[in-house]
């Protein structure tokens, strides 16, 4: 087996030259030329090289905005981690992660850098990866999640205005079993109807979250698809609607018992005295946007 690391150190003394002068042509061009892929049978080695020489090289490019240096790396880092040398078992596994965090990587600055058609492309090949590994023989814990990096296809099919993509993966996404995600994604699915200038379809699923979040009892979701539809209606210059949604906002009946009985305000700071006709809390409440009311019968705030 030849040694590449003769090749190494040059590089790296290359990178720091080429760092030190940003005019310079991007290093990757050199460094791959000098980097003969069929010296570079070791696969510790070539991982080495990419996580010491080309990454560093990522993080420089990213921080001097240059979008097309970045992205010219990440693909080279692509290249490699998915190069025929990597064919060990041991290797394959932690490869994938490896691989995958590339192509994010790839992903993210392409969408950073306005390539959304590219950037969703690579985003489905992390998730074709993520299947993959949930499916296959290595199904590790961190590939569970069913929805896998679909969000992020759908995403950045959005920032390009494909939002019939878009739309076609959210839809998806809210439909999946269990659906413990559901509410995020048919808000996301809101936000590409919006996006697209389809309000009476934003709202529409907005008030499906309502609706579904009256019936659960779960006050956040309430809220926050409240406070959604608010901002809709604004933008829409609906007076009435807005007013009909701000007494919502503001009705003190409690969602779980429906009475006003037991019901205080709730106020922010320290909680010095006790007063019985206040509920004071330190900062903000988790998990909702702006709880107004508190049922001390239910010890619940909405
Ligand atoms: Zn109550």
């Amino acid at each position: 087996m030849k040694n590449y690391s003769r090749y190494l150190l040059p590089l790296l003394i290359a990178c720091g030259v080429c760092f030190a002068d940003a005019t310079a042509q991007p290093v990757v061009a050199a460094t791959m030329t000098d980097l003969e892929l069929t010296e570079a049978q070791d696969e510790a080695k070539l991982g080495d090289f990419i996580r010491m020489g080309l990454m560093p090289a990522v993080l420089q490019a990213r921080q001097a905005g240059d979008f097309a240096r970045e992205i010219a790396i990440d693909k080279r880092v692509v290249e490699l981690w998915t190069s025929k040398h990597y064919k060990t078992p041991a290797v394959e596994d932690s490869k994938n992660t490896d691989l995958r965090n590339a192509y994010l990587d790839l992903a993210d600055a392409q969408r950073r850098s306005g390539q959304y058609d590219q950037a969703a492309e690579t985003y489905l090949q992390c998730n074709q990866i993520a299947v993959a590994r949930r499916t296959g023989e290595f199904n590790a814990q961190n590939y569970q999640d069913p929805a896998g990096d679909l969000p992020s296809v759908a995403e950045a099919y959005k920032d390009g205005k494909h939002f019939d993509k878009a739309e076609k993966i959210y839809i998806d996404l809210v439909n999946l079993e269990p659906k413990p995600q559901s509410i995020t994604y048919s808000t996301a699915l809101a936000k590409v109807y919006e996006a697209a200038g389809n309000l009476e379809k934003a709202e529409e699923v907005e008030e499906g979250i309502v609706q579904d979040g009256i019936k659960d009892k779960s006050v956040a979701q309430v809220r926050s698809a409240r406070n959604y539809l608010k901002r809709l209606f604004e933008s829409q210059h609906r007076a009435a609607d807005v007013e009909k949604i701000e007494s919502a906002l503001n009705d003190r009946h409690c969602p779980i018992c429906g009475s006003e009985a037991n019901v205080v305000p709730i106020v922010r700071g320290q909680p010095k005295d006790k007063n019985p006709r206040v509920h004071t809390v330190w900062g903000c409440l988790s998990g909702a946007d702006d709880f107004k009311w508190w049922c001390n019968t239910d010890n619940t705030p909405f």
